[in-house]
């Protein structure tokens, strides 16, 4: 999902482009881009664009009028400059802003059609869409420790959470936190000082030398955002090895997000594993690095552990485990045949219904 530095990015680019300009109108290809009603997406057209601006995650269009159409891209939405009256793409295309000077396309090249459109009237109505959370590019170290503390989760939920930070997601939260040297699931009310201070840099250093370098390679409108860039620390890079340290990156998976870290630069070298995932592999799961490589060298020996895992798919409460089981499977590689299969060809089917409900759950439209 565009984060801070990819959202900021969009917002620079494209306010040279149509600052000024009068917006035609907007063409919708998918009519559940549309999440408002009142007032109508045709009270927009023939409106000049005073400004264009970032709220968490999302692109506002500021109109004359005090109009404000608000763009969430979510995971897969992506923004494209073409000129005037572009054809909006078959597949993936969602919708057009049209200006005389180009066509600004909306794509989401998904299944999942989350992306959201919404047009508000008055700065009121707009400021009722902001999760609330601290822009940490402005604040200061007590504001950021109060944000920090003012709810106890783990650290990859605090800071993703955008009511509580603004602008972070899964992939610059698993960067900042490698760079922090802390573990993603630890308390965010069990840091000490020195640790506040280095999750604070380490969040401020992160953002600010991604925006740069960002800025620094998108030579015009930017059309290749991803969430997983080679310079990457940690984010996507599962089992390959840590910047730091050279130890493979670990991987968590749980319901529909994923942790990146390096054991032994964050986690005092324990890999970490949920609740319901330890439950299910109990004494199998290797909870240090080096219970792993000892496994990994029994399995090299025929030994291997197969059987402890033959119940996940059954249980349709532990999908979410079973999911992260897979991962774990893969975290344990090379592993032999009997660790790796079972919970990796059990996950899928066992994790859908269930990710699927939690879903269904939180259908805000556009909230995160
Ligand atoms: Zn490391």
């Amino acid at each position: 999902m565009p984060e801070l530095p990819d959202v900021t990015l969009y917002v620079e680019r494209l306010a040279p482009l149509v600052i000024g300009e009068t917006l035609q109108g907007v063409r919708l290809a998918s009519p559940f881009l549309l999440r408002s009603v009142e007032p109508p997406l045709a009270a927009a057209a023939g409106r000049r664009v005073t400004a264009v601006r970032r709220l968490g995650k999302r692109i506002v269009l500021a109109l004359e009028g005090g109009l404000f159409l608000v763009l969430h891209l979510m995971v897969a939405g992506r923004l494209r400059w073409r000129p005037a009256g572009a054809v909006i793409p078959g597949r993936h295309g969602l919708g057009a802003f049209d200006f005389d000077s180009g066509t600004l396309l909306l794509t989401e090249a998904s299944s999942k059609k989350r992306a959201s459109l919404l047009l508000v009237q008055g700065e009121a109505a707009l400021a009722a869409l902001d999760p609330g959370g601290l822009e940490v590019l402005d604040a200061d170290l007590p504001s950021f420790r109060a944000a920090l503390v003012r709810e106890s989760h783990t650290l990859k939920r605090t800071l993703t959470d955008p009511a509580i930070f603004s602008g972070i997601g899964n992939a610059y939260s698993d960067e900042i936190l490698h760079r922090a040297r802390l573990s993603p699931f630890k308390r965010s009310t069990d840091l000490d000082g020195e640790e506040t201070e280095r999750l604070f840099a380490a969040t401020r250093d992160t953002l600010v030398e991604w925006l740069e370098r960002l800025r620094h390679d998108t030579e015009a409108f930017p059309e290749k955002v991803t969430a997983f860039r080679p310079e990457m620390a940690v984010h996507g890079r599962f089992g390959l090895p840590c910047p730091r340290c050279g130890a493979p990156v670990q991987r968590i998976v749980y319901a529909e997000n994923e942790a990146n870290y390096c054991a032994a630069c964050q986690t005092g070298g324990r890999l970490l594993a949920d609740r319901a995932l330890s439950r299910l592999l109990k004494a199998d799961w290797p909870r240090t690095l080096v219970q792993l490589e000892e496994r990994q060298r029994k399995q090299r020996r025929g030994a291997g552990a197969a059987g402890a895992a033959g119940g996940a798919g059954a249980d349709a409460g532990v999908a979410a485990g079973a999911v992260a089981a897979g991962a774990a499977a893969d975290a344990a590689s090379p592993a032999g045949p009997g660790t790796r299969s079972i919970p990796a060809a059990a996950a899928p089917s066992a994790a859908r219904p269930a990710r699927r409900g939690r879903r269904a759950g939180s259908s805000r439209p556009g909230s995160r």
